[in-house]
């Protein structure tokens, strides 16, 4: 039987953080916890938080740490995450939204916080190429689009660019990152669970890279 496992991934916009993500909760049969999809997928849904998150999500701004946290523990308690564990993805991002996650779920139940570290010379090249399907959140690039005309290959929805992936918003959510993830990695590191890994090169080696570094890490707990 394949392992499930309990995975935070860390990594600035355009790190590969979600095409990451999502292949590591298929390798791990769990689900997929994407707080910037539950959003947009809120903003669609036309509901109240879709209504508050909008403007802030497109200036490039973080909503507050309890509107996240509240939406992240409600799909924590689902039954699917409570069998095999999770991938969350863009939560926590503040050791605020860490310590409330803590509160929650005990840090000691985490496998691993994962940091895919990425150049920003590079990761602004990716954002300025990314696209993105609007319904079921594939990501895609000018380099490697979808097969039929900007029709997402996976669910045929419409693939765009994303509304915050402006120059602007790009540029204020990294500058967020530095100031509000970055001591995030730090409290991680304290807490033993950050694993770093290189996220340069192709998709699948860099997924081979983090798998194996999450095992060794899994490896050198267990036998603690
Ligand atoms: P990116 O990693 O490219 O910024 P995401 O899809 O993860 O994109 O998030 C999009 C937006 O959703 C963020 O810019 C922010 O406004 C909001 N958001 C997502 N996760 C969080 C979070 N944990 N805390 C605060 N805001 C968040």
């Amino acid at each position: 039987m394949v392992p499930g496992v309990k995975l935070v991934v860390l990594g600035k916009q355009g790190a590969g953080k979600g095409t990451q993500a999502v292949a590591l909760s298929h390798h791990y049969v769990v689900p997929h916890i994407a707080t910037g999809d539950m959003l947009r997928a809120h903003v669609r849904g036309g509901t109240e938080l879709g209504h508050k998150a909008k403007s802030i999500m497109d200036s490039g701004e973080l909503l507050s740490d309890e509107m996240i946290i509240e939406m992240v523990a409600e799909r924590l308690w689902s039954a699917d995450v409570r069998a095999r564990g999770f991938v969350l993805d863009g939560c926590p991002r503040t050791v605020h939204q860490a310590k409330m996650l803590a509160e929650i779920l005990d840090v000691d139940e985490l496998d691993a916080a994962l940091d895919i570290e990425v150049p920003t010379s590079e990761v602004l090249a990716r954002l300025a190429q990314r696209r993105v399907c609007s319904d079921c959140g594939t990501n895609y690039s000018i380099a490697s689009p979808p097969r039929i005309n900007w029709t997402c290959d996976i669910c045929f929805g419409e693939v765009v660019q994303r509304e915050d992936d402006t120059e602007e918003a790009i540029r204020r959510r990294l500058e967020l990152y530095e100031r509000e993830t970055e001591p995030l990695i730090e409290w991680y590191r304290e807490n033993e669970l950050l694993v770093k890994v290189e996220g340069v090169g192709s998709p699948d080696n860099v997924l081979r890279r983090i798998i194996e570094s999450v095992e060794e890490h899994r490896g050198g707990r267990a036998s603690l």
